[in-house]
């Protein structure tokens, strides 16, 4: 990867008023607290226990939001529909600044020949070029406060922060306005309303390995929100 953060400063500019606007709007609806709690916490537990991030096995009947269970580039439909529109191109793959967009090949888990990231290993930096450049509208053109790669989610018994020293690296890699990572204390807490999943704050966490990994975002629960 070229870089933590894209360099371009318009382009950031324009990245940062996007994602403000969609989470103002997100607040509008969800009042209070930053930390939303609607997700399903023992299913969070078991993903988080199947290691998803160590390339081991998510509980079998598991689907994240978009219907599937691994990670596709911005913008990806859902998971029907982005399998009947991409053309497998890999237009995607080659705009990629960062060459963070790999083809499925057998084994890798997605239908072999689409395109998929891996933000636990080569973060996104929600660039948007392979949006732009997707010609089937398999990968919609998406603002980047609503782009939903996954989830980040803080690992307590490793995370600097838990154990009561000032680290704020994750807070400091995210790319986005409001930033997705609040602190309680000295411990962050990834507020999912807007934590897009890009892996940018996995890259900078100085533990080994990472104390803080991108997940697939759950299915939002019938009563949650976002
Ligand atoms: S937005 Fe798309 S093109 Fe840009 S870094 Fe992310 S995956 Fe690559
Ligand atoms: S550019 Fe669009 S159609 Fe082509 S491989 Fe990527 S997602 Fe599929």
């Amino acid at each position: 990867m070229s870089g933590d953060l894209p360099t371009d400063p318009d382009k950031r500019k324009a990245m940062r008023q996007l994602a403000g606007e969609a989470v103002k709007h997100a607040t509008r609806l969800v009042p209070g607290s930053r930390i939303v709690e609607n997700w399903d916490g023992a299913l969070f537990q078991k993903l988080y226990e199947s290691g998803m991030h160590r390339n081991t096995a998510l509980p079998k009947d598991f689907k994240d939001m978009h219907g599937r269970k691994f990670f596709r580039p911005p913008g990806a439909l859902f998971e029907d529909k982005f399998l009947d529109a991409c053309s497998r191109c890999a237009k995607c793959v080659v705009a990629c600044p960062e060459n963070v967009i790999f083809v499925a090949r057998e084994g890798d888990g997605p239908p072999v020949g689409t395109p998929y990231l891996k933000p636990n290993h080569a973060p996104c930096t929600l660039c948007g070029e392979c949006m732009e450049v997707c010609p089937t509208g398999a990968l919609a053109k998406t603002p980047v406060g609503e782009i939903r790669i996954g989830i980040a989610v803080v690992e307590p018994d490793t995370c600097l922060g838990y154990l009561q020293k000032d680290c704020k690296a994750c807070h400091e890699a995210c790319p986005l306005e409001p930033n997705a990572i609040d602190f309680d204390a000295t411990m962050p807490k990834v507020d999912s309303r807007i934590c897009t999943g890009c892996g940018l704050c996995v890259k900078a966490c100085p533990t080994k390995p990472p104390s803080i990994v991108v997940l697939p975002r759950p299915a939002r629960s019938k009563k949650g929100d976002k």
